[in-house]
């Protein structure tokens, strides 16, 4: 598509950008990445840099906006973290006599496939998912090329759409490859890419991956009988290639797992109870992950956020991590010693995949060594045997071949970029110092050659000096210029100074300059060398960063422990929760002045439904959520703020939490509401803790508590559920329940009066609550006077009339909503023409029922 009106350069970036239509394309120009056309504005709009134009033909101009090369990389961040993708199309080799040089794609950034660490969070993975979806069942596989880590799973089932989101909600990714759109993105934080369905083509995906990891088949990565697994996995192979080709190198294995292999955990329960960010606002702290994160490597800090998104199942699996946390928390001195190794070390998992995929910088092999020289004082604390950290101890090793190589062959102090010299420590390679020797006495000679020459001319200001164009120079100021001696040849004149060179001059610079040209190229050879010999140590290095990294995280669990004092859960196969005197991890550290008052939770075999009442703000959504986040600390292996807890597994835990308690912007919050619990309903099983928090508020009283009521009986009869339930309500009728209900029982939040007025304790105890605290409350948020009065009354007469509870039926629900219209005031005001009413006879009328009511008051 050869266009005779257009410049070369536009013809030559024309044909480029029809390859990456999507694509925003860094067109490298000289010393900048120009955009163009759409591009331009896009670019411009985005980082808000100048848009300007360009000729590209007789009269016609196009817009440009470039951004200088060397400050790429913020640029690059803020696309990327809107969600564009980039070509980086650069210039390749020098620019031949004639005509252009060569510009190619070296790679294309995007938000799933970036290697810089400044585009990189390090206490987060970077993942990038796939999705694949056929009649029956989906393929879901993600990666991170920053750490190595390739796993891959399927769903089936009617409930296919909640498992993935529940899946790419645990995991965050920074994009998620698609073909098609039955994946919802909200709440996600990453990026969906569409991609064509070609791509996902089984056989092509097959083939890929058997390419990839050289094998003949793919049974032992669990994956022959899992199409759907293989797709989404070979997509995600194929989307590298076209990427980010460096990475695959690392990318050694695939695991398969079971999403049953852990605590299933839907996206509104992870996000209602706050595990690693906070609902409102969506940041770590006030998470329960902030709490419990005392971590001090960048690694651990990455499995730290993986144990808590993903806990355990097997008690023999709870209990091995368990023993770990313990065997720290028992040893102060050791933890505080560990603390205090792992903090000097750097991201060694990320820095390791960087040698391996040949991006390192020498200031990354610098951290490596630093990081590496820290490991024997690390491994000599473990001297003595720790049964519960021998497991972990085994993959740990102190790296000594490579941290000598380091050792001999870096500077101590290398530039940041191989473009600067200085790299390769002396007496490494002889090669080098070959050279850099014999180009030292040249640059001894030019170095001496201002004392020399003043000496030798008498010329006091004579100086020598270096610019790119002449290269060395000596200047002589114009006054003295009639002083410079005949051999001197003159270059340039300035307005106060003549600037000359010497033929001899010329000769050791050309000797300088070729050395340091020679010097160059060894280095960048030398440091290649060294960047494999590293890269083929890759695993080793990487076994060990991750035992540190789980060293990191057990530590920092037995910190968090012993710092706001938790307890070793006993964990097992029954189905009893038991908590002694429990607290919620995040609300009491956030008290200042009051103290968070712990509660009990017993939940036991035939008694697992219970019904929790208690006025506005008394602690029942804090204790339901408690009890719930001590279920899940327990099972990620972690101690739990309690005086004592026995936690029998729960496979999965749902809540609802109701309309009040919750932002839903622009939905029905009734529709969310049974949307949700249908969900809870159809997927729990006896195993299953289930959260439900003022369900039915979102629709009227006797809707409500006739749903709430019916949900509370299916829950306890349905032979498959019978799951343990805490159900808080301000329906008090549903206190009834435990009457009727064997597995139902009441609890309430205790409340005492001082000075007339309620005091909530925040304490839960057994029985339903004295329904008039309500009231109380009502007083408390300041209604008038009369109306409290006037609900006193009413509650009363309500209480007698119906004995020591209100029944559930048609009639009470006519009475109860018929009596506001009874009241004499609204039946007058009902009455009343108020636009044939004057001013004065609407302030008499309100006088007169002011009085009215005012003698009420004084009656009563
Ligand atoms: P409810 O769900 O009954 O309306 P919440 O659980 O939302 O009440 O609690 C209201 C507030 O009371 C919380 O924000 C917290 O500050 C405080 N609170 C709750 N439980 C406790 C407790 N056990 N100890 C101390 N303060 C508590
Ligand atoms: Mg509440």
């Amino acid at each position: 598509m050869v266009d005779d009106n257009v410049t070369p350069i536009r013809q030559q970036y024309l044909d480029i950008k029809r390859e990456y239509p999507h694509t925003i394309v860094f067109f490298r120009l000289g010393d900048f990445y120009e955009t163009f056309d759409e591009d331009a504005e896009t670019t411009s709009r985005e980082l808000e840099i100048v848009l300007t134009s360009r000729n590209v033909a007789k009269g016609v101009r196009i817009p440009m906006a470039g951004i200088p090369y060397h400050a790429a990389e913020t640029y690059l961040a803020r696309l990327i973290d809107k969600g564009y993708h980039v070509a980086i199309c650069e210039q390749i080799g020098d620019p031949p006599k004639k005509g252009l040089v060569h510009r190619e794609v070296v790679r294309v950034v995007t938000p799933g496939t970036v290697l810089e660490p400044e585009l990189l969070k390090s206490e987060r993975n970077n993942y990038l998912a796939a999705v694949w979806r056929d009649d029956k069942q989906a393929g879901f596989a993600y990666v991170d090329i920053t750490t190595g880590e390739f796993a891959a799973t399927s769903f089936d089932g009617p409930n296919i759409a909640n498992l993935l989101r529940a899946e790419a909600t645990r995991l965050q990714p920074a994009e998620i490859l698609a073909a098609d759109d039955f994946l919802p993105m909200d709440g996600l934080r990453g990026h969906k890419t569409q991609w064509a369905a070609w791509h996902f083509e089984s056989g092509r995906c097959r083939e890929v991956l058997l390419q990839h990891f050289g094998a003949a088949s793919l049974d032992s990565f669990g994956l022959s009988s899992h199409g759907v697994v293989v797709q989404a996995a070979g997509a995600i192979l194929q989307y590298l290639q076209q990427t980010q080709p460096a990475a695959l190198q690392l990318l050694t294995t695939l695991s398969t797992y079971h999403a049953r292999d852990f605590m299933a955990i839907d996206a509104v329960t992870r996000r209602n109870l706050e595990l690693t960010e906070t609902l409102r606002k969506g940041e770590r702290k006030g998470s329960l992950l902030h709490v419990l994160d005392r971590t001090r490597t960048p690694m651990g800090r990455r499995l730290l956020a993986q144990w808590v998104s993903k806990p355990l199942l097997d008690v023999n699996e709870i209990q091995k991590r368990q023993d770990g946390v313990e065997a720290l928390f028992t040893r102060g001195l050791l933890r505080a010693e560990l603390a205090d190794g792992l903090k000097a070390l750097g991201d060694l998992e990320r820095l390791t995949n960087r040698v391996a995929s040949g991006t390192a910088s020498p200031r990354d092999l610098v951290a490596i060594r630093s990081s590496l020289a820290d490991l024997p004082s690390i491994s000599a604390l473990f001297s003595e045997p720790l049964p519960a950290l021998s497991h972990i101890l085994a993959d740990f090793s102190i790296c000594k071949a490579e941290l000598t190589l380091l050792n001999e062959s870096i500077s101590d102090d290398p530039p940041a970029t191989l473009q600067n010299i200085g790299v390769i420590r002396p007496g490494y390679s002889e090669e080098l110092d070959h050279v850099v020797e014999a180009s030292t006495h040249a640059r001894d000679w030019i170095d001496n050659l201002e004392m020399v020459e003043r000496q030798r001319t008498g010329i006091a200001k004579l100086k020598v000096g270096y610019n790119k164009v002449f290269g060395y120079y000596i200047e002589v100021s114009r006054a003295q210029a009639v002083n410079v001696p005949e051999e001197y040849i003159r270059k340039q004149t300035l307005v106060n100074a003549e600037r000359y060179i010497t033929p001899e001059m010329k000769e050791y610079e050309t000797l300088v300059l070729n050395a340091e040209e020679q010097i160059r190229a060894i280095e960048n050879r030398v440091f290649k060398q060294i960047c494999q010999t590293i890269g083929a140590s890759a695993e080793l290095l990487l076994r060990t960063a991750r035992a540190l990294a789980e060293l990191d995280a057990l530590n920092s669990l037995a910190d968090t422990a012993a710092i706001h004092d938790y307890v070793r859960p006993t964990v097992t196969d029954s189905l009893h929760i038991d908590i002694i005197e429990g607290r919620h991890p995040v609300v009491e550290q956030s008290l200042s002045s009051e103290r968070f008052v712990a509660n009990d939770a017993v939940l036991e075999n035939g008694e697992y439904i219970r019904i929790i009442t208690g006025p506005n703000m008394s602690g029942k959504s804090t204790f339901l959520r408690q009890v719930a986040i001590i279920v899940l600390m327990a099972q990620l292996g972690s101690f739990v703020p309690a005086k004592k807890a026995e936690i029998g597994v729960v496979d999965r835990i749902f809540t609802r939490i109701g309309a009040q308690d919750e932002i839903h912007a622009g939905q029905s919050t009734f529709m969310v509401e049974m949307v949700e619990t249908a969900n809870i309903l159809h997927n729990a099983t006896h195993r299953s803790l289930l959260i439900l928090d003022e369900i039915g508020r979102g629709t009227s009283t006797y809707d409500g508590l006739s749903i709430a009521w019916a949900i509370i009986e299916y829950i306890h009869n349905h032979p498959a559920l019978r799951a343990r339930t805490l159900f808080a309500t301000h329906y008090h009728e549903l206190t009834q329940l435990s009457e009727i209900l064997p597995g139902v029982r009441n609890y309430n939040v205790a409340v005492s009066e001082a000075d007339g007025r309620p005091v909530f304790l925040h304490k839960i105890v057994a029985g339903a609550a004295d329904r008039s605290y309500g009231v109380h409350v009502a007083q408390l948020a300041g209604l008038p006077r009369p109306v409290i009065q006037r609900a006193s009354e009413i509650l009363t007469q309500l209480e007698a009339s119906s004995g020591s509870a209100v029944r559930i039926e048609e009639t009470q629900v006519h009475q109860l909503a018929l009596f506001p219209e009874t009241n004499p005031l609204l039946q007058e005001l009902e009455s009343m023409d108020i636009n044939t009413l004057s001013p004065i006879e609407a302030l008499n009328k309100l006088y007169e029922w002011q009085k009215f009511f005012t003698h009420r008051e004084k009656e009563s």
